[in-house]
Formats: structure tokens, sequence, C-alpha cells
């Protein structure tokens, strides 16, 4: 059953969550309406101004302390992420993990990436103080999935409120209590004002805050969705940070260590069920290697379980319907003359999948064209990395990706159309704050995370201070009728030759 029929059962203004796992209820939210929403937003408006008014060492002070409550909670949250994801209890654990530690550099950060600074004034202008500064938006309105219910949101949550915006939060309709959670923790250390609140609902309840009076909208979700987002924010002109999905691969090269390539592509096609927007769905693999690694990873596969106990490898999937695509993708991959070396048809158990690795899929079967965000992964040989780099990016997604290469990991990086490339490992530049997350094309565009994450949640303000009088003033009309004819005979002398 899936959170829309218990929400018509148990009548229109309630979203109910349910254990993916067992089908028992966690938690029962309000569907929230557009006029709920704008009222939720204009408290967050002054709220969002008392917040920027803090200053940043005022709000790096309260994100520490949120920090240490989400620490101390750690298994609390760990627990309703498990109950509304199926997750198993260590992967919970490490999304939190994550949480805290980006939620630890961009309070730390804030103030150094987004503060005034000077900048040289220029040829023209050097009789002025020329500075830049990164100032809040006002109302960030933020929309996310289910698969990471705390870590995907919270890469703009986070770096929102450390650049001193007060955020609206519309968490996925299957995992509300996980938003809700948030929100109320952040509230013990931040009483005063409504900084930081949740709306549930489902799809309506998105666009609603889209059209809403938010000073930008930072979604995280699938890309059909992200169009509609993007139309919905286009009739306000309000701005879009669109992080969609994607098609990643992994690269195998001749010098791979073919080990610790079928270990990480085990982990990032595997972990969370394989619901993970930079989840390995591709490898490519250059001939000479491929049977080896097939070996390799077939090997490693056969061991894994899918389960609803705290320590099974991978849980169930989470959204009911997206087994109708991944059992789709797997059949017809093997209509197509795939070989599943490990799983098969079958494999597809609801709520549960089993791992499947399929060799030789056609380019054109979607297994290797969609985005599958299942526990499936597709392993095709190539003749040389060149046959592999121009697969990769035959995809109209670009999000992240992985290269194993011993020699040239960071030239076959730098080929790869995509946001993120981990060499010679999986999915780790999701782990380092420093490092700008989000994709190109159909994945979508705007980075979380790291300096250009600050900077997302910031409008740049340009000021110029005149010092003194310059001896050439051109921009009067009292200026004399040599003053132009000098500069274009500076400028000539400067940049003409
Ligand atoms: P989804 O697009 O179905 O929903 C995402 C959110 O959008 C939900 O909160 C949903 O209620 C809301 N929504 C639905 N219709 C809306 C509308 N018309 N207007 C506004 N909001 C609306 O995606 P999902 O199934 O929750 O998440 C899975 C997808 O998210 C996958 O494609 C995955 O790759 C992607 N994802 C991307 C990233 C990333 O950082 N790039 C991270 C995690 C997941």
């Amino acid at each position: 059953m899936s959170p829309h029929d218990r929400a018509e059962e148990d009548g229109p203004e309630t979203l109910v969550s349910l254990d993916p796992r067992t089908g028992e209820v966690v938690g029962r939210h309000p569907v929230h309406g557009p006029d709920e929403v704008a009222a939720v937003v204009r408290e967050a408006r002054s709220a969002g101004e008392w917040w920027a008014g803090l200053g940043f060492a005022g709000r790096a002070r309260r994100l520490a302390d949120w920090r240490r409550l989400l620490v101390r909670r750690l298994d609390e949250l760990a627990a309703l992420v498990c109950a509304e994801t199926g997750k198993p209890l260590d992967d919970a654990r490490l999304e939190l993990v994550m949480v805290v530690d980006h939620l630890h550099w961009a309070a730390r950060n804030a103030e150094r990436v987004l503060r005034r600074r000077r900048v040289p004034s220029g040829l023209l202008m050097y009789n002025h103080v020329a500075s830049l500064e990164y100032l809040p938006l006002g109302v960030v309105g933020v929309i996310g999935p289910w698969n990471y219910p705390a870590f995907t949101p919270m890469g703009s949550i986070a770096y929102a409120l450390a650049a001193g915006n007060a955020v609206v939060f519309k968490p996925s309709e299957l995992t509300p209590g996980v938003g809700e959670w948030l929100a109320a923790s952040f509230a013990e250390v931040v009483p005063e004002q409504p900084v930081f609140s949740v709306v549930t609902g489902f799809g309506p309840t998105g666009a609603a805050l889209c059209r809403s009076d938010v000073d930008k909208i930072a979604f995280t979700g699938s890309t059909a969705t992200g169009k509609r987002v993007m139309a919905a924010c286009a009739e306000n002109l309000t701005p879009v940070l669109i992080e969609c999905g994607g098609k990643d691969a992994l690269i195998v090269d001749e010098d791979a260590d073919l080990d610790a390539a079928a270990e990480a592509a085990l982990w990032g096609a595997m972990s969370n069920a394989g619901q993970t927007c930079v989840g390995v769905e591709r490898v490519y693999v250059v001939e000479p290697l491929a049977d080896r690694f097939v070996e390799l990873l077939v090997a490693r596969a056969a061991g894994l379980r899918p389960g609803g106990e705290p320590g099974a490898d991978l849980g169930p999937i989470t959204m009911p319907a997206q087994v109708d695509v991944i059992r789709r993708h797997v059949c017809d991959a093997l209509d197509g003359g795939a070989r599943a070396v490990v799983g098969s048809r079958d494999s597809v158990r609801p709520p549960y999948v089993e791992p499947v690795v399929l060799v030789d899929a056609p380019e054109d079967s979607p297994a290797v064209a969609e985005e599958t965000f299942g526990p499936v992964v597709v392993v095709n040989r190539v003749s040389d990395v060149d046959e592999a780099v121009r697969r990769v990016n035959a995809s109209g997604y670009g999000l992240g990706g992985a290269v194993f290469s011993r020699s040239r990991g960071a030239e076959l990086a730098r080929r790869v159309r995509a946001g993120m490339v981990a060499v010679n490992s999986v999915l780790s530049f999701v782990a380092v704050p420093a490092l700008p997350f989000g994709g190109v094309g159909d994945s979508g565009f705007g980075r979380i995370h790291g300096e250009d994450g600050l900077r997302e949640f910031a409008r740049a303000q340009a000021v110029t201070r005149r010092r003194f009088a310059a001896v050439l003033h051109p921009m009067t009309f009292d200026r004399g009728s040599r003053t132009v004819r000098r500069l274009v005979r500076l400028v000539r002398l400067l940049h003409g030759r």
C-alpha cells in the first residue's frame, strides 16, 4: 500500500508514512495546502530577518549547538530513517555521520566564503574601493527525496541556514517524519523564531512551495519533477537549484586494481539497494580485463542478501512503484540478449530486490540508458577507454562517475561529462564537504556543498565607494572635451599592444 492509498483511507488531510519492510504505520502528518504553505513562508520571512541579524558568529554558535544535538541523538534519528526507508541501521548511521560533517563545514566556513571582501577596482575606477559580499536570499524552499531523507536535503538546508536564510522544507511523502524530526531538533536549539520549518504533503504541497513567496527553491528528486518545479518557479521568476537523477558509470582501465574496482563497483551499485542518485548503474571494462573483473564481482555479489533486519546488506525498495521500473529494466535487458551473472528475473521480490549483475546488455536497453534506482548493475566490455568515455558520455544524465586507473585516473576523470568523479573509489566526493555537488544535463544544475553550495544560497552584492576625486572623470556632463580622448590613449598604451 502506498502513502497515497493510506492518505485516501485516512481522509485527504492526512499523510501516513509506512515502514516499507513491514507496512506498519510510522507516523501521520498533515497535508499542507497552498494557504498553509504561504502562511509558513510568511512566518519564515520575519524569522529569516532575525536569523540574518545574528551574523555569522551568532549563527555558527547555534548551528554548532544543533550539530552536537544531532550527534547526541544520532541513534534516535537513525532509527526513524530506518523505519521510513527500510535501510539497514549502519547505512542510516553513515548517512547521519555525513550530515554532521557537512553541517560542521558549512557553519565553520560560511563567514570566510561569504563575508565582504575587497576586490581590485581596476583602471577606470582606481579612485574607488570595490567590495563584494554574499548576502542571504531570505527564505529558501527545499524540496527533498526519500532515498537519503536526511543527508540529501541537508546539503541544501545546512548551507542555506549557514548563509543566513530561513528554510521551509518539504520532505518526500515517503519520509515526512525525518523532515519533521530535523526541524523539531533545530527548534530545540533555536526556539526564538521559526527559522527552519517543515510543510508536509505530496507533489501539490511541493508545487505550492514553488509558487509561494520563497526567494529560491532547492529541489532534489527526479528529472521529470525537476522540470515541473522549474515551470512552476518560472511563474514568479523564482530561482531554482535542480539536483536530479543520474546513470553514473564506472570505467575500468587496463592498469586498474581489479580487486579494488570490483569491491567499489559492488558498493556503488548495491548499497542502499541501488537507490542512490550517484550509484553505479553501469560499468565499462576494457576487454582484456572483462572476464576477470566479472568473476571478482560475481564472487563478491553472491554473498549479499537483502532483508529487513538491521544487519542486512541491503533493505527493501522504499518506493513501491520503483519495483516495476527495476523489473522492466532487468527483463528488457535479458530479452535483448544480456546475461544475468548474478540474479535473474526472479530476483525482483517486492518489497525486496536481490542483487542483479547483467553483462553485455544492449546500449539502448533501459537498463543502460535510463535510471534504474535498484540493486542492478550492467557490466559491458569496451575495446579501450576511449570507447568507455564515449559510452559514458552518451547519456543525457551527467551527475557523478568513477574511474579505476593506476596511471591516468585524473586525465580520464576530466573527460567524463559529470559534476563529480571519483578516481580509484566510488561516491567519495559526497563525503568531502569542501567539494561542490551537482550535475549537468538531465541531472540538473547548480551546486550544493562546498563554497559553491554556500554561494548558491546567497546573492552577490557589489559595492563601490569613492575615495577621492579622479583626475580623469569620464562619467559626468562636466567632463572636459579631452577626458575620454586621454582615456582612449591610455587604454591603447596599456591594452592595445
Ligand atoms: P520525485 O521527483 O518523485 O520527488 C521529489 C520531491 O518532489 C518529493 O518531495 C515530491 O513530493 C516533490 N514533488 C512531486 N511533484 C512535485 C511538483 N509538481 N512540484 C513540486 N514538488 C513536487 O523524486 P523521488 O522519487 O522522491 O526521489 C528519487 C529521485 O531523486 C531519483 O531520480 C534520484 O536520482 C534523485 N536524487 C537526486 C539527488 C541529487 O543530489 N542529484 C539526490 C537524491 C536523489
